[in-house]
């Protein structure tokens, strides 16, 4: 799958898990795209304070403040970037609880480095696969 056009994009991501950290970084920079990897949903907050990310990849439970604060707080500081939930879980997006915090929409984990291609595509490029 092309992933040029990602190449520079700007990837923001939260993620409190070790194991699942490790793999997002290897498929990350796999991918070749730029990331910021945190540990919880106050970091991610205090990234997009400081940095303007093209993408906000989320996971839900999280210590401090969880992915469902996080994004609302996120979405209070910009309106636009994408907010992609990550969940175990498909019912987690079913319920309709990321949308009303301002999620766009939400990958599965775990995830092949093709769907999360596929996804950073859609919302960062535009392009639908
Ligand atoms: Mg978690």
């Amino acid at each position: 799958m092309n992933s040029i056009a990602l190449k520079n994009k700007r990837i923001l991501i939260a993620e409190d898990d070790d194991a699942c950290r490790y793999l997002w970084e290897l498929t990350l920079e796999a991918i070749g795209c730029c990331f910021v990897i945190v540990k919880d949903g106050q970091e991610a907050v205090d990234q997009a304070k400081l940095n303007k990310f093209d993408i906000v990849l989320m996971d839900l439970r999280m210590p401090n403040i969880n992915g469902y604060e996080a994004a609302a707080a996120l979405r209070a500081i910009d309106k636009a970037v994408p907010i992609i939930a990550l969940t175990g879980y498909a019912r987690a997006w079913e319920d309709g609880k990321c949308q009303a915090c301002g999620m766009n929409d939400y990958l599965t984990k775990p995830c092949t480095k093709e769907q999360l291609i596929e996804k950073l595509l859609k919302w960062t490029c535009k392009v639908n696969l």
